[in-house]
């Protein structure tokens, strides 16, 4: 008989959306007038249609595989040159960052990247995380064999875990002991964080001083609305010798269901050999791409393409503009409701303590029974996130105006 991966039984059941649409299936059964009434602000999927200038970018892709002339097969696996350019012209070396072309690589998913990144880290890292956390960089890795067992509060071993709390603004700080790789979002997920230049400068140091990895998560960076809150972690000086960066279409041009992403590699970015030498993760990622990946689609790639024209960046903008319109009403929202909010100004996120010393849990059915209203508990990213709750902006201004009005009316009293 064949061997499984034994890894894979060390996962926690992957309960926090499955536990969520089951206590709402349970509560629209019960309640079938109040049914009707739920307002979803839990998984964070956008809402709104595509930027029309993608739109007109895909309907002229697929007309021009129609016809012989124009037809595309296969293209390059680390995605067409001019994706490729205008990422790094607009998003890197435009905002001063030192990106070339083909440090590039065009994807279907950052979801993916960031787990499939591990094919070309070795099996003796000290992996450091965020919590909470966006679960992906966790289960990955159980997946990959990194971690021990679960604990009973379900913490893996040999993973090390930064807490972020309050005091440190929900972005970690640079651990006392080495750590090999650290996972960083910014813009956060779930807190809505964003990390300063200066937090982002000292994990910089950090990894430059343990010739660690930085894996730089910046699927939210459209949403950054500080000026002062670094866009890209090539802005900081040394980034290109110890940080990957992985971006994403899903909340810049609403592209969840269309499907385009893109990982940065610079090509002086360098880890070691178990025997001790420096090598360039470049060609590794190139050879892994080349290998197990064939591209994203033509028409997805000119609809990504679309987003960096300029009607395409005014478009992207507007969608930006109106999640973020909701972030704020929400946060107004939860502020009169008395409650203590955090995040929704560079993040589509709002990060809330839940009062009354209520768990997240508790908080989540109090909310959905008396406001009909679904959020995401906060101890589903982590044993961190005990204590709060992540509201979603991804809805219509209409929704979010509701769901501000409910919540300020609600009566947060304990079961
Ligand atoms: C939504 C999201 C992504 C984007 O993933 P895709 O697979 O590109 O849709 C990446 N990272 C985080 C933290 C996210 O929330």
């Amino acid at each position: 008989m064949a061997y499984l991966n034994d890894n894979f039984l060390k996962l926690k059941a992957g309960y926090l959306f499955p536990e969520i649409s089951r206590r709402v299936k349970a509560f629209c059964d019960a309640n079938p007038d109040a049914a009707k009434d739920v307002i979803r602000c839990g998984i964070g999927d956008v809402t709104e249609p595509l930027p029309p200038a993608a739109i007109a970018a895909m309907h002229r892709a697929v007309d021009e595989l129609s016809a012989r002339e124009t037809f595309r097969g296969y293209g390059p696996e680390q995605g067409y040159e001019w994706l490729r350019a205008a990422i790094a012209q607009n998003d890197f070396r435009n905002r001063g960052c030192d990106i070339a072309d083909d440090e590039i690589f065009v994807s279907d998913s950052s979801k993916c990247d960031t787990g499939n990144i591990l094919d070309i880290l070795g099996p003796k890292n000290k992996i450091a995380i965020s919590d909470p956390v966006y679960p992906v960089y966790v289960d990955t890795n159980v997946m990959a064999g990194n971690t021990g067992e679960a604990n009973a509060s379900g913490a893996y071993g040999r993973l090390v875990y930064l807490p972020c709390r309050p005091s440190n603004g929900f972005i970690p700080v640079p651990p006392k002991r080495h750590v090999d790789v650290i996972y960083l979002c910014s813009p956060n997920n779930p807190t809505g964080a964003a990390a300063t230049r200066e937090q982002l400068e000292a994990w910089v140091q950090y990894a430059l001083e343990h010739k660690a990895l930085i894996l730089f998560d910046a699927a939210y960076e459209a949403y950054i609305t500080d000026p002062a809150v670094p866009h890209s972690i090539y802005e900081i000086p040394g980034a290109r010798e110890c940080a990957i960066e992985f971006r994403s279409f899903s909340k810049n041009g609403g592209f969840t269901g269309v499907r385009c992403a893109y990982t940065v590699v610079p090509k002086t970015l360098l880890a070691q050999t178990k025997t001790g030498e420096f090598h360039p993760l470049h060609p590794l990622w190139l050879r892994r791409m080349t290998t197990k990946f064939n591209g994203a689609s033509y028409i997805v790639q000119r609809g990504a393409e679309a987003l960096y024209s300029e009607e395409g960046k005014a478009q992207v903008r507007a969608l930006v503009e109106h999640y973020l319109g909701n972030a704020a009403v929400l946060r107004e929202g939860a502020r009169k409701a008395g409650l203590k909010v955090f995040g929704g100004v560079n993040a589509p996120y709002i990060w809330v303590r839940t009062p009354k010393g209520l768990s997240s849990w508790d908080a989540f059915d109090l909310i959905l029974n008396r406001a009909r209203v679904v959020i995401t508990p906060g101890s589903g990213f982590g044993s961190q996130g005990e204590g709060y709750f992540r509201i979603s902006a991804f809805n219509s201004r209409a929704n979010a105006e509701e769901v501000a009005r409910r919540l300020r009316a609600m009566d947060w009293t304990p079961a």
